[in-house]
């Protein structure tokens, strides 16, 4: 939803949020136009792209809400959506017979495969930034990723900045490469991760520099 406000009454942190609602604006249009397509609710769309990506998270309905950041009638009430089209099965956790996993059918893999390619046109659009600048803006997203994490804006991360095992790389190195205490290797900027699934979540937060 665009902000009503005149803009130029606003300092640089508004005008940063003001670039951030127009983007997100944007990438829901198209999450909005696939989920239409293949006759699916945005929320059943995100289901489908957590359980088609694989965990983490845990492929159960609490774990998917507090991903989704909605309510857990909310994921039921999806997931039963799409277990009635056909998309989805429930089948008991191997590691915890009392739990149910949500599982895709090949008809739902084959929606969700198709559906992970919705951000394609972005991507295109971003192609021709500048190497260095878009890794610029890549570290800068990824600082806006931690602190909205920080103030619980995005209750779950699974970022390198809020990864307990990102150090900072010896001084010999770029002040812009970090280390991955986990994998054992350098991290340059183009290497960090948004979701990786040996990310550890930390105590204390440093900012990517
Ligand atoms: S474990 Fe993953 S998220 Fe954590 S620092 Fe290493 S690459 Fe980044």
């Amino acid at each position: 939803m665009r902000m009503a406000d005149d803009e130029r009454q606003h300092g640089i942190d508004a005008k940063i949020v003001a670039a951030l609602d127009v983007i997100g604006d944007a990438l829901h249009v198209l999450a909005r136009r696939t989920a239409e397509t293949h006759g699916l609710s945005s929320t059943q769309l995100r289901i489908l792209a957590y359980l088609h990506h694989g965990p983490p998270p845990r492929a159960q309905s609490t774990a998917l809400a507090r991903e989704l950041n909605v309510a857990d009638p909310t994921v039921s009430d999806a997931v039963g959506a799409l277990h009635r089209k056909g998309l989805v099965e429930r089948r008991r956790d191997p590691d915890d017979g009392r739990q149910q996993q949500i599982v895709l059918t090949l008809a739902g893999r084959r929606i969700a495969a198709k559906a992970a390619r919705r951000t394609v046109p972005a991507e295109i659009a971003l192609s021709s930034i500048d190497p260095t600048q878009a890794e610029d803006l890549f570290i800068a997203l990824l600082a806006v990723l931690q602190r909205f994490h920080e103030a619980d804006l995005i209750p779950v991360s699974r970022s390198c900045t809020t990864c307990d095992y990102l150090t900072v790389a010896p001084g010999t190195r770029s002040a812009r490469t970090h280390r991955c205490a986990y994998f054992d290797h350098d991290l340059p900027p183009s290497a960090l991760r948004v979701d990786c699934a040996q990310h550890r979540t930390k105590g204390s937060l440093t900012a990517v520099s």
